[in-house]
C-alpha cells in the first residue's frame, strides 16, 4: 500500500506576509507574492501554501482562488510557533553590493537575531537600500525555514554605534591585527555567569581596506569590546563576517547544545 503523503508537502511554497495570522483568516495576496504562486509555483484552488507572519510563528493555508494579479488564501491551523532567536547581533561593515547582500542572506541562515550595517571610514560603500535588504532576509527566511525575520537597522557610523553601545552586550570585535581567538572567546561567552556575566553578544568587521588605527583604538576603548583573531589569514570582510557568526552559532548560540 503506498505510504500516505505528507501534508502539506515539504515542496509547499513559504512566504511571509504582513498580516497577523490566526484560523480561519481569509489572506488576500497581490503584487510579487501573487505572481510568485499563480505564475511560478502555478498554485490551484486546495493547494497547501505555508505562511508565516513574523508575529505568531508558521501556519499552514491552502489556496482558495488565484486570479491574473492575486491569489486569496485561507489559513487553516498553526503549524509552529515563532522560533526563539540566539540573541547575537552582526555588525558587518558596508561592503559592495553583491558581497554585503551575500552577508544580508547568509547571516539569515546563520541565525543571527539583527543586522547592524556600519559605515567606517575606509568603507567603499555608504549607502543601503532599506526595501532591497529587507527583500533578500525575507526570500533567505523563508527559503530556510525561519519563523522569525532578523531586524535589519539603517547603516550607522561607527562613531554613533559605539557612543550608543549597550552596557549588557558584548562586542566582539574581529580584528586582522590580532585578538584573543575567537573560537576561546566565543566558548568562555556561552557561560557568562562564570565570567563578565553579559548574555548579549555582537560581531564587528570591517571593510575591504579594514579599520584604520583611530578606529580601532575607539572600538577597544568601549569596555564591552573583547577584539577576537579569526585565524591567521587575512579574510575578506563578508568572509570573516560569516566565518565568525558560523563560529559563535556552534559555540554559544542555538547549535550548541545546552
Ligand atoms: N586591513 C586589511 C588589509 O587591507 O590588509 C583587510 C581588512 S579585511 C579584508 C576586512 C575585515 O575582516 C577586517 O577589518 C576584520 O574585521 C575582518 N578580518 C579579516 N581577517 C581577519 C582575521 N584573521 N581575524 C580577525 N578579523 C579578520
Amino acid at each position: 500500500m503506498p505510504a500516505t503523503p505528507a501534508w502539506p508537502p515539504k515542496s509547499a511554497p513559504r512566504l511571509f506576509v504582513d498580516l497577523p495570522l490566526s484560523d480561519g483568516v481569509r489572506v488576500p495576496l497581490d503584487g510579487p507574492q501573487a505572481h510568485y504562486l499563480a505564475r511560478v509555483m502555478r498554485v490551484a484552488p486546495g493547494d497547501a501554501v505555508i505562511l508565516c507572519d513574523n508575529r505568531t510563528g508558521e501556519w499552514l493555508a491552502s489556496v482558495v482562488e488565484t486570479g491574473k494579479r492575486d491569489v486569496v488564501l485561507s489559513v487553516e491551523r498553526q503549524l509552529r510557533h515563532r522560533e526563539a532567536v540566539p540573541d547575537f547581533w552582526l555588525c558587518p561593515a558596508l561592503l559592495k553590493k553583491d558581497r554585503f547582500d551575500m552577508v544580508l542572506e547568509k547571516a539569515t541562515e546563520l541565525g543571527v537575531a539583527a543586522i547592524h550595517p556600519v559605515v567606517t571610514r575606509r568603507c567603499v560603500a555608504d549607502k543601503l537600500n532599506p526595501d532591497r535588504a529587507r527583500t533578500i532576509v525575507t526570500e533567505a527566511a523563508e527559503q530556510c525555514a525561519r519563523t522569525a525575520l532578523p531586524e535589519v537597522h539603517e547603516p550607522v557610523k561607527l562613531d554613533t554605534l559605539l557612543c550608543d553601545w549597550p552596557g549588557d552586550r558584548l562586542l566582539f570585535f574581529a580584528d586582522e591585527e590580532g585578538g584573543e581567538p575567537a573560537a576561546e572567546a566565543f566558548a568562555f561567552a556561552k557561560f557568562p555567569e562564570r565570567g563578565e556575566g553579559l548574555h548579549k553578544a555582537a560581531l564587528l568587521v570591517g571593510p575591504e581596506g579594514g579599520f584604520d588605527d583611530g578606529e580601532r583604538e575607539a572600538i577597544r576603548a568601549i569596555p564591552q569590546a573583547r577584539p577576537i583573531s579569526l585565524g591567521p589569514r587575512i579574510l575578506r570582510g563578508e568572509t570573516a563576517a560569516l566565518a565568525g557568526t558560523t563560529l559563535w552559532m556552534g559555540l554559544a548560540g542555538d547549535w550548541a547544545s545546552d
